[in-house]
Parts: structure tokens; sequence; C-alpha cells
């Protein structure tokens, strides 16, 4: 017992202004920050831990409240473990949140390394990470921020013959990738064992969200049950993207990652959301229920085990830009060869089919600017006549940034003019960066 009549004056108000708080309790008025009740699940035996026990009410103190989270959900954070596939635009900022928000374990896939192009939108990798691993760089971020997160860092790509073995270790998966053959391997994979599927993606000024796997709900399979052709996919790097479009998408996944492991509020299972980054809109859009057709969830499921995903898809499973063939190669030339053709004053068309605001980054003299979509659908072929008439031309020669789109407006162009030779430059822009003019701009 307090020996009351061995304090001072000012020990004694103290002391009974502790009681007085100690009292109001049965009151109802103590706010649970001040005088939280008793953690059990949080408590810890020895001295140390009792430390920790203490740093850990603090630290989370503002969620604590919350009458929807307590400490049961902070308990059910702290051994959790989220995999996180891709350590992107996305994966950045989830991988942050479910840190701060004091998750027990993160897996972080990625094979790729930090390039100054992904600095703008990758939020966690900085100048000094340049060249390093990125699952990596986002450990050393997620480490500063909060040190009792255990990180796993894996720097292959995920196969469908080491998928199954990384993912079973965790409780809820992330897809934070940015290619289709990945997104249906994750998507069997996840069906196999179980595990929710928490699905973003951003492109230019859009997003979107959506679990897949939860519950009833249904599966990537139920709603896109075949492949967009490979032509018809667009990546943010061919595409573009705005940085704090996926800023919000990966922050909104690390969110339902929380949320279906709490069992807290209605997760985006069975739903899509959409972000319009220009209107400032988001809309919610109701999906189909899982498919008794599916596939794979259906009723009668021909898909049994992982397959070999980016035959099924035609495409990589990678978020780099991927070369096509499409032409003859007498169809086309070397930048060398363009080199020595503008060096001898040849007359010659050169047609730029990027978008015209891609030739304000960079272009190679004086092009003719007709953007592959134009060349695709609504070609009118006077611009180039007059092109020709004024160059004198016998030849037409489409760039483009890579070599890709120039391939496909050869094919219509040589078409409208049967009497030119129509080809194009093998590698486009980047390939006349790195071969001819070391000065010349890369994007
Ligand atoms: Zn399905």
């Amino acid at each position: 017992m307090t020996d009351y009549t061995k304090m001072t004056k000012e020990e004694l108000i103290k002391e009974l202004e502790k009681r007085d708080h100690a009292l109001s309790r049965y009151e109802g008025k103590t706010n649970i920050e001040e005088d939280p009740d008793p953690l059990p699940s949080l408590q810890f035996k020895n001295t140390k831990s009792n430390l920790a026990y203490l740093e850990t009410i603090k630290r989370f103190s503002r969620q604590l409240i919350l009458p929807e989270f307590g400490p049961s959900k902070q308990d059910i954070l702290g051994s959790s473990a989220v995999l996180i596939v891709g350590c992107g635009g996305l994966g950045c900022p989830a991988a942050i949140y479910l840190a701060a928000a004091g998750i027990s374990t993160l897996g972080l896939v990625d094979y790729d390394d930090v390039e100054l192009s992904n600095l703008h939108r990758q939020i966690l990798h900085t100048e000094s990470s340049i060249g390093m691993s990125k699952a990596f760089s986002v450990k050393n971020a997620v480490k500063n921020l909060n040190s009792k997160v255990t990180c796993l860092t894996h720097t292959d790509s995920v196969t469908s013959s080491n998928i199954m073995e990384i993912i079973k270790k965790y409780d809820i998966v992330l897809d934070c990738t940015d290619n289709v053959a990945t997104r249906y391997l994750l998507n069997d994979a996840c069906f196999f064992l179980r595990i929710p599927l928490v699905s973003g993606a951003a492109l230019r000024f859009e997003g979107q969200l959506t679990i897949y796997g939860l519950d009833n709900g249904p599966c990537y399979r139920c709603l896109y049950p075949v492949p967009p052709a490979p032509e018809n996919v667009t990546n943010c790097s061919e595409g573009g993207v705005l940085g704090v479009v996926p800023g919000i998408i990966g922050t909104m996944q690390a969110l339902e990652a929380i949320k279906v492991l709490c069992g807290i509020g209605e997760p985006c299972s069975g739903q899509m959301l959409i972000f319009d980054a220009l209107t400032t809109k988001f809309r919610n859009i109701k999906v189909r229920n899982r498919s008794q057709n599916c596939q794979l969830c259906g009723s009668n499921p021909t898909i049994n085990e992982l397959i070999d995903y980016e035959a099924f898809c035609g495409a990589r499973a990678t978020d780099k830009d991927q070369n096509v063939s499409i032409l003859e190669a007498n169809h086309r030339i070397t930048c060398r060869q363009l080199s020595d053709m503008i060096k001898r004053n040849d007359h010659f068309l050169l047609v730029d089919v990027r978008p015209s605001v891609e030739l304000e980054i960079c272009r190679l003299g004086d092009p003719l600017n007709v953007p592959i979509r134009q060349i695709e659908s609504k070609f009118s072929k006077e611009k180039v006549i007059n092109a020709i008439h004024e160059t004198q031309a016998d030849t037409i020669i489409c760039i483009c940034r890579r070599g890709n789109d120039s391939q496909r407006a050869v094919n219509v162009l040589q078409e409208y003019f049967p009497n030119q030779r129509v080809c194009d430059v093998i590698g486009g822009l980047t390939s006349w960066a790195a071969q001819i003019d070391k000065t010349f701009p890369v994007y």
C-alpha cells in the first residue's frame, strides 16, 4: 500500500489525480487511448518483452482504438504473411502500408533491378538503389520503417515450377504485376491453395482493383476465360502511366489485404473498382459471380494443375517490352543502313508512326508523323503522297520507338504504295540511340 504520510503535497495531488482518472473508467469517461483495457493477446512475460509490448501499443495506438479493429485484429496482422508479386508501382505502396500496419511477414517477389525510369512511380526505390534488385530495395525501405517485419525476398521470376512452393507460406497474395501470363499463373496457383488474390492494375490515368478467389467470389478465369490477343495488351512501358495512379491502387490493395485478413468491412470481391484519375471518379462495377463453366473453379474443371502460361497467353511473362517479328527481312533495314542513307542524301520519306506526344520527347530529323492508330484505322494516303512528292522519295521508311509498330505500319502502307519500297527500321529509335547516336534520348 502507498504510504501517503511520506508524500509531498505535489506527489499527493498527482497520486489522487491518477486514482480519480482510474475511477472515471467506471463512469465511462476514459478514452481507451489513455487507459487501454487489458490486452491479453499482446501481453508478454519478461521485462524485455514488456518493453516490446509497450512499444507495440504505442506504435499502433491510432488503429488499436478503432472499435472495428482493436488489439485482436492487430494480433492477426502480427501473425499474418502477405506475398507481394511485383515490387513496382503497385507493390511499393502496398508493401510500405502493410509494413506500417504491423504485418508479420512480407514476401517480396521481383526478378528485376531498379532503373531510373522506375522512380516516378515505384516510390520505395531511390536514386541510390538504381541497379539494385527491386525486392531488396523494397526490403530496405520496409525495414527502415518497421524493423520488426520479416521480409522474404524472391528474385527469380515466378513460374509454374516454383510458384506453389513460394505462395504456400502466405495467407494472401497481392498481384502487383503488369502482364497477363503472370495474372493467370497467380490466379490458378492461388485457387489450388485456396489463397485469396488481391489484384491491382494501373495504366495511363486509370486503375482497377478486385479480389479473386475469396469465399464464393469469382476467379480471374471466371471473368477472363480466354487471354487477350498479345497485340491488344498494353503495358505501362508502352502506354504510359501517371505515377500517382498505381500509388492509389497499390495502397488500396494493402487496404483490402488488411480487411480480408482481419475479416472487417466488405472486401472488394465480386466487384471491380475502377478509378479514373482525370475525372476523380471511383466506379464500382458488379462483376459476374463465380462461373459454373469456369475451367478452373467451375463444376467440371478442366484445369487441374498449373499449365504453361506463356504458351496459353502467347506472350512472355514479363513486364518488359517484347520484340515482335512480322516482316520479311527484305522489308527491314538496320540503323546503320538508315544512317548511311542519311549521309548519302538518298531520297526517302521517313514516317514516324509513334503518337505525336512522343515526337515531342525526341525525333530523328523532320519525319512525317502518322501515328500507327491512324494508319490502321482511318488512313488517308494524301498526306503521304504529298510528302513523297516533296521529297521525291522512292522509299518509305517507317520508324517507331522499338521497331514493333513500324512493322505493322509497313504491312498497311505497302498495300497503299505498291510502287514504292516500304520498309522499317529494326529496333527503332531505341536501337538508333544504342548504335548510332549515344546522345539520342531513350525513354
Ligand atoms: Zn473461376
